[in-house]
């Protein structure tokens, strides 16, 4: 055992944030040789109803081990202790994971601020992008900028329920520091964070590539859903797939000079999509849009207990965006999730606007 070992936190515990919580407990114990047995698992604060009894989220997870609000049914391992105050998180860790959802990161950014350790790195695992005046920012390159850490990327087709269950699947890692960063945390070290036999990771340089397929898909699946409330079939979901990666690689290539290969070979592009498609959040609340008529945000409190969703919003900030580059008719299908949701056309012209 090194005298340095590695100490890893994570920042958020929602659905996917604990099941990515899970894997590094898992993974921290099983090379002590590089990690520090205990993950702090930043968990935003909330009371909830426990057998009647009103007690805090943290407790239960502390005493039990489970989420039982965002991850219910799921036994993390006891090394994974949940930690309500963010700065400690933050300036006990060497590698932070960023897994919360996309409207809280600047905040949290802003809090972390003068507590993080000099030479820490970052791994976010949020899929969104940031839209500020006239450009499109990726979140890991938000918490770089406002927090100093390099900052990598993890997406993939993984559906969080589905991979605490240890359900075989694949991510990738977008990790390509310079050699400034702390020769510890190497892309080796990243891989067995990461890496499970029921979690597969493939590390590639294109971060932002990695960014942009798990952001981008999220639009793509509100169309994917708006399609199956209407009961069009499966041929026209696939065409709907098809046409959306298109566009997700037109966008990532116009903008960020992406790999066309990392969206249509990778984890975090195709199948990612695909999956999404199938069984998300995303897609869930655009079939009940279809379906009922009522607003996105009144239907992600209806039906996702707390969780948020990203595509409706993922959909206004790439519409603002290719507004102001004047682009916005070179991607009829963002433009038509967004006139969707947002402008009132109604649902039944979504193939007419493509
Ligand atoms: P979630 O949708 O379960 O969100 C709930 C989380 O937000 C909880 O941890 C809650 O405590 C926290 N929260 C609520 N109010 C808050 C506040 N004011 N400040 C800070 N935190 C607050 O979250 P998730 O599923 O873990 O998603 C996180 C990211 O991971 C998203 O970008 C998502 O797209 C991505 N992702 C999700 C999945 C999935 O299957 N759930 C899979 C891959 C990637
Ligand atoms: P949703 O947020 O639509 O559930 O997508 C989850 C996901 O990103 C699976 O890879």
């Amino acid at each position: 055992i090194t005298s340095k070992r590695v100490s890893v936190g994570v920042i958020g515990s929602g659905n996917w944030g604990t099941a990515i919580a899970k894997i590094c407990g898992e993974n921290a114990k099983a090379h002590p040789d590089l990690f520090n047995p205990q993950v702090h698992m930043w968990m935003y604060e909330e009371n909830i109803d426990h057998h009647g009894e009103t007690r805090k989220l943290t407790d239960v997870f502390n005493s039990t081990h489970e989420n039982v609000k965002y991850l219910k049914g799921i036994q993390c391992p006891s090394n994974v202790y949940a930690n309500p105050d963010i700065r400690d998180v933050g300036a006990r860790s060497d590698i932070l994971v960023w897994v919360l959802p996309h409207q809280f990161v600047v905040r949290v950014c802003d809090q972390l601020k003068g507590y993080l350790k000099k030479d820490a790195v970052a791994i976010s695992c949020i899929k969104g992008i940031s839209v500020n005046a006239d450009h499109v920012c990726l979140f890991s390159d938000i918490i770089q900028e406002r927090t100093g850490m390099y900052c990598g990327v993890l997406s993939g087709a993984n559906i969080a329920s589905e991979v605490a269950k240890e359900k075989f699947c694949e991510t990738t890692i977008g990790y390509d520091p310079d050699r400034s960063v702390n020769p510890l945390y190497t892309a080796e070290t990243i891989h067995s964070l990461f890496n499970r036999p029921y979690f597969r990771v493939q590390i590639v340089k294109d971060v932002p590539g990695v960014a942009l397929g798990g952001a981008l898909k999220n639009i793509v699946a509100v169309a994917a859903g708006i399609i199956d409330g209407l009961e069009l079939g499966d041929n026209t979901k696939s065409a709907i797939m098809r046409i959306g990666l298109a566009e997700m690689q037109k966008f990532g290539a116009m903008f960020f000079d992406c790999d066309r290969l990392t969206m249509s070979e990778q984890s975090c592009g195709i199948a990612d999509l695909i999956t999404t498609c199938l069984g998300g959040r995303n897609r869930k609340c655009a079939v009940a849009f279809a379906k009922t008529g009522k607003p996105m945000h009144v239907l992600e409190k209806e039906l996702l207990n707390g969780q948020k969703l990203q595509g409706a919003t993922t959909a206004k900030e790439v519409h603002e965006f290719l507004d102001h580059q004047n682009k916005v008719d070179e991607f009829p299908l963002f433009k038509a999730v967004y006139d969707i949701v947002y402008e009132g056309l109604p649902a039944n012209k979504l193939l007419e606007a493509i």
